[in-house]
């Protein structure tokens, strides 16, 4: 078991070794070194984040590696390759695709995510769950971000690689992300043994907005203090970037995250026409709700003063209906 997954450890950097050196080296890797420089990556951040390009050929992979004398079932088993339906043989999982190598905490190469450039589906292709692999523990770029997580007691979590990366760009470098999954319980915990703090950054889209929402009680029930950054306009934080460039990224995305409470507040929002008085009565309850949960008097006081002002409610009357929410909720 042991001496097999150190077998994979070997294979998996072999295989980026490949990768990269086909990325910089090959007419075959050009397009993909474009692509690559289209998106704003510069030659220093490929190389600092090891990506590479997986040829379009049926067994590049399978075949450099055999002849190094590595087991071809150990390869299909994490994940590099594929056997034929016809039990002919093997051929390669990552064809014509920009590679990103997974690390571990160690920097170890354990899985890759698979970006296609053109029309393929699926646009992400990630390495199987393997022996060395498991999505639901891994944070990409915890390599690299640990120290600053450590130093700074805070952490910024992204939904995709390229947003991961960009950001490192712009200075933010406590950044991770999960592995085209949803956040667990374990990745939770994990962050909360490095950090006291996490900034959810996904997607400005409804699918991040409700990710980002979801998020909130997975990462508090850890113990972590969470904050939600706003990107406008359905942008991730990578376009963002791109369109609005790095400082006012930071200035107006990463410093000016929302409190998590705010945060649901202004998601609960659009689920009322608050145009309509039954409606805006409707959401000023939920909202008192919500207020009620929180734990500080002060916060409290500062949620409702918020409201009454929106809504010009007397702030006594206000204060009034907070304490009967909470006495029934005791
Ligand atoms: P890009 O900027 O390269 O287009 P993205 O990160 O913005 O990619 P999204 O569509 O926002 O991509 O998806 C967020 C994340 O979800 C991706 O980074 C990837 O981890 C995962 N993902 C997206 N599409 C797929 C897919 N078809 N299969 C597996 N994982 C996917
Ligand atoms: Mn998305
Ligand atoms: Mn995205
Ligand atoms: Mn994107």
């Amino acid at each position: 078991e042991s001496a097999e997954r150190a077998k994979l450890l070997e294979a998996y950097e072999l295989a980026g070794k490949l990768y990269r050196y086909l990325l910089l080296n090959t007419a075959e890797g050009k397009p993909a070194l474009e692509y690559l420089r289209s998106r704003g990556l510069t030659d220093a951040l490929i190389e600092l984040f090891g990506i590479g390009y997986a040829p379009a050929g049926w067994d590049t992979m399978a075949k450099f590696l055999e002849s190094r004398q590595f087991p071809l079932p150990l390869l299909e088993q994490g994940g590099l390759i594929s056997a034929r339906q016809d039990g002919s043989g093997y051929f390669d999982k990552f064809r014509d695709r920009v590679m990103f190598p997974i690390l571990d905490w160690k920097g170890q190469a354990i899985a890759f995510a698979a970006r296609s450039m053109g029309d393929a589906q699926p646009k992400y292709l990630n390495s199987p769950e393997s022996m060395l692999f498991h999505k639901s523990r891994t944070l990409y770029n915890l390599h690299l971000a640990r120290p600053q997580i450590r130093k700074s007691q805070e952490l910024v979590l992204f939904e995709g690689y390229m947003d991961v990366i960009q950001s490192w760009e712009a200075g933010v470098t406590n950044s991770v992300a999960t592995m085209g999954t949803a956040l667990t319980a374990e990745h939770a915990e994990a962050i909360r043994r490095l950090a006291e703090r996490v900034v959810v950054a996904y997607d400005g889209d409804g699918a991040g907005q409700t990710a980002a929402y979801k998020s909130i009680p997975i990462l508090e029930n850890a113990g972590l203090n969470v904050r939600i950054a706003l990107l406008p306009g359905n942008l991730d934080p990578d376009e963002y970037i791109r369109k609005h460039g790095s400082e006012r990224y930071v200035r107006e995305v990463i410093t000016t995250a929302v409190p998590s409470i705010k945060y649901k507040l202004l998601y609960s929002r659009k689920n009322f026409r608050l145009q309509e008085d039954g409606e805006k009565l409707r959401y000023i309850r939920q909202a008192f709700k919500l207020i009620a949960t929180i734990a500080s008097p002060i916060e409290r006081e500062h949620y409702v003063k918020e409201l009454t002002n929106e809504f010009q409610l007397k702030f006594e009357t206000a204060m009034q209906e907070l304490n009967e929410i909470r006495l029934q909720s005791e």
